[in-house]
């Protein structure tokens, strides 16, 4: 392709996604599609010539398009919302066009200087403590992962190594497959399944605490835990907190969590995957208690910092804990500024080697929104989840299950778990409205997420009609299957008494 067809090609692809994106309204949030159907319509080998982009537009429009879920629109509601904008698309296809890796600081010094500066500004935006910072005295700072879930990897292989080398010392006796052997993390049974997994990978068991009845992880629980553990003679390493669980968005309590794991030397590791973004507010200054006490933290940009999937930000309050811990040379890695003025070489931040160049993609959505931007965006999801509580609160059919947390709303129509199964699974097969369920104490509930790009009051309206008018069709069947019942009881019963009759009759 020469550069003018790939001029050609980018713009059209252009025109593409802003007329997809512009009437992501007009679709059906959910795809028509059953298994294989887009499979079924695919060549199943590399075409052995050339085609043209037109060909594979078009193929795009009609075969791929219709197998989507529609992430973008505002009938998502699933999940937490994974948000896009403008500049951070353009950021992502300027970051394929430059094409850079930036393991070490040679590689593309911009790459990792850029990540440094966009990781500080936002530690400043959430204001942070200041010894996250690049540049910060100490030896903390920020770093982009993929996801949350290599982030809390990251943090559960560190404290890992960590509490092995420093038990070995105090325990000069124990062989180091001992003390392996007896290591034990903790997080909450409302943890994310990434944190269990992230357990499964460093061979390390996860202790899965019982949260309390408004959903939050305690210190006191963390205590007993710990105090059990040590008695029976295993190694506490890492607590692994949430603060915006996915069921409900319960923040644990860090403050307590923290005061337990300083006093047992236990990492704490905080992951407010979604509830970073309230860091933002003022008015949410209470979820930034406690962590100027934890040893690191992630939140996904990707959630609520409008930068599209994947961008996940770290911060580490002692980041050589990381680097020692992952610390691999080969001389073909090396170059002559290694480990000088604090310029980090992310690679030893992270489990793979080759690294994109995301910072690209943040700094563009940051200065084309501004912070100002930004925290719109945020208050705007935390007021139509709020529109949307009030439509719950109204109608008596329904109850709200767990306090309203900035852009999720827990709810259920009254009555068994059977009947929110029955109203979700309606509202699946109609597909204009995305939801997914929950389940707390054996009570299951719908989770009303507020995502898209941007989603306007008329959005909310929309899918709280979808919801209620479901409801009601329910109820509706349901009263005329049991009248139906009814009517057939009636007439069986009187058959009986009938029956019953004939045959005293004939019996005499
Ligand atoms: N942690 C929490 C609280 C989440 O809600 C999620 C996903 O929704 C994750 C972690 C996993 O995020 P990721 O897909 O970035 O690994």
């Amino acid at each position: 392709m020469d550069f003018d067809e790939f001029r050609e090609f980018g713009h059209a692809s252009i025109e593409f996604i802003i007329n997809y994106l512009s009437s992501i309204r007009d679709r059906n949030v959910l795809p028509s599609v059953v298994p294989y159907e887009v499979f079924n319509q695919l060549p199943k080998e590399i075409p052995e010539k050339p085609e043209h982009w037109r060909e594979v537009l078009k193929d795009l429009d009609q075969i791929i398009l219709p197998g989507l879920t529609h992430w973008q629109s505002p009938y998502f509601n699933a999940f937490y919302p994974s948000s896009s904008s403008a500049g951070s698309i353009i950021g992502e296809l300027l970051i394929a066009g430059i094409g850079v890796l930036g393991f070490s600081w040679i590689c593309s010094p911009a790459c990792t200087e850029l990540e440094v500066v966009v990781m500080d500004w936002l530690a400043k935006f959430l204001k942070l403590p200041e010894h996250f910072q690049h540049a910060s005295e100490g030896p903390g700072g920020g770093v982009i992962q993929g996801s949350a879930s290599e982030a809390v990897l990251v943090a559960v292989l560190a404290a890992r190594e960590q509490a092995v080398v420093s038990y070995k010392e105090s325990h000069p006796e124990l062989s180091e497959s001992e003390i392996r052997g007896r290591l034990v993390a903790y997080s909450s049974d409302q943890s994310n399944s990434c944190i269990e997994k992230a357990g499964v990978l460093a061979a390390m068991p996860i202790r899965l605490l019982a949260a309390g009845e408004d959903f939050v992880l305690r210190g006191e629980t963390l205590k007993a835990a710990i105090e059990e553990d040590v008695a029976a003679g295993r190694i506490p390493v890492i607590c692994i907190a949430t603060l915006g669980t996915t069921g409900t968005c319960a923040y644990d309590d860090i403050e307590s969590l923290s005061a337990v794991c300083e006093k047992h030397k236990v990492w704490l590791h905080v992951d407010a995957a979604y509830a970073g973004g309230g860091f933002a507010l003022e008015e949410y200054s209470e979820l930034r208690k406690g962590l100027d006490r934890v040893d690191s933290l992630n939140f996904n940009l990707h959630k609520f910092m409008l930068v599209n999937f994947d961008c996940s930000a770290m911060w580490l309050r002692d980041a050589n804990k990381v680097v020692d811990s992952f610390n691999v040379d080969r001389i073909y890695l090396k170059h002559k500024h290694e480990g000088q003025s604090q310029i980090p070489d992310f690679r030893h931040w992270q489990i793979p080697l080759g690294r994109r160049f995301r910072a690209l993609k943040v700094w563009i959505t940051f200065r084309t929104l501004g912070a100002e931007g930004l925290r719109n965006h945020v208050r705007k999801h935390i007021e139509l989840a709020k529109q949307f509580e009030d439509l719950v609160v109204k109608d008596s059919r329904f109850e709200i299950v767990a306090p309203r947390a900035l852009g999720l709303v827990c709810f259920r129509p009254k009555g068994d778990n059977e009947i929110t199964s029955q109203l979700l699974h309606r509202i699946m097969e109609r597909k204009k409205i995305y939801m997914v369920k929950a389940e707390h104490a054996g009570r299951q509930f719908l989770r009303f997420v507020v995502c898209g790009m941007d989603t306007k009051p008329e959005d909310i309206e929309f899918a709280w009609a979808e919801i209620e008018s479901q409801l009601t069709g329910l109820l509706e069947e349901q009263a005329l299957a049991s009248r139906k019942a009814g009517n057939v009881a009636d007439l069986t019963q009187h058959f009986q008494i009938h029956l019953t009759t004939d045959n005293v009759e004939k019996s005499q």
